[in-house]
């Protein structure tokens, strides 16, 4: 891939907009719940200088902060069911009108359903742009079950994931990185897991099927290492991501 990172030691939001100028990148993550999509999207987000967009991040801070969104959104979360299609997208839309988003993003956990796969990509034809590939992180939905059944969170901004088999922290419940203490998301507590699986998989896999049918997807196996799976992922985006010049004149 020949698109390089700055290096002018600036962060992303404040990096003056003109360097904007080249075509924007937007890839879909695409997986069932505990695939590992925030995960390889953070690491994607910085391997390919965008920025890294979870719908359920999200939403969790609409939560935090009390607004209307969050309140509504948190009667769907609560249970594992997927929040209603106009809201999610609505919420999303705001979030690509940031300054940031003009150069692309690795969105995750959005679209979830064929209606805000369609809806992403009216969004980004008003931008001039278009999804450059789906990535579809693949594992079976017994792994899911077990991943999601052990799984703990740090407190600190960037939430690094343990697992109480696989990937134990050094010290219990004290995240080996930023010394924040671990939790468990609510939702995935025992109880709203099967629901999550069970309501979100189904429409998963339609996502899948539309993305297979617009020739943009991208699947890789999930069940590797975290390493492993990133560089299959910026493989596939290396050969799948292949663009013509951008076109003069187009809207950034
Ligand atoms: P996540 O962190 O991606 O697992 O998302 C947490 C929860 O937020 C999900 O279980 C859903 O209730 C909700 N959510 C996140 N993204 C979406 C989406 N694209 N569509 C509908 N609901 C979503």
């Amino acid at each position: 891939m020949t698109r390089g990172r700055s290096g002018n030691g600036m962060r992303p939001a404040e990096r003056p907009l003109d360097e904007t100028a080249s075509a924007p990148r937007f890839f879909v993550m695409v997986g069932g719940p505990g695939a590992g999509k925030g995960t390889q999207a953070q690491r994607l987000a910085v391997a390919l200088d965008v920025p890294h967009v979870s719908s359920g991040d999200l939403f969790r801070a609409a939560l935090e902060s009390g607004s209307p969104l969050g309140s509504e959104a948190r009667r769907f979360m609560d249970r594992g069911a997927l929040v209603p299609d106009e809201l999610t997208v609505r919420m999303v839309a705001q979030r690509l009108d940031d300054p940031d988003a003009r150069r692309g993003a690795i969105l995750d956990g959005f679209p979830r359903t064929v209606p805000q796969a369609r809806a992403l990509d009216r969004l980004l034809d008003r931008r001039g742009a278009g999804v450059e590939a789906a990535l579809y992180i693949d594992v079976a939905p017994d792994e899911l079950l077990r991943r999601l059944s052990g799984r703990w969170i740090c407190r600190g901004p960037e939430q690094h994931v343990y697992h109480e088999r696989s990937r134990p922290p050094l010290r219990a419940g004290i995240c080996d990185i930023d010394g924040t203490k671990l939790r468990q998301r609510a939702d995935d507590r025992p109880a709203t897991i099967r629901t999550r699986l069970a309501e979100q998989l189904p429409p998963m896999y339609e996502v899948v099927d539309h993305y297979t049918d617009s020739g943009l997807l991208v699947a890789v196996p999930g069940e590797d290492t975290v390493e492993a799976v990133t560089s299959s992922l910026l493989g596939a985006i290396g050969k799948h991501g292949e663009r013509p010049a951008p076109v003069p004149g187009m809207r950034a």
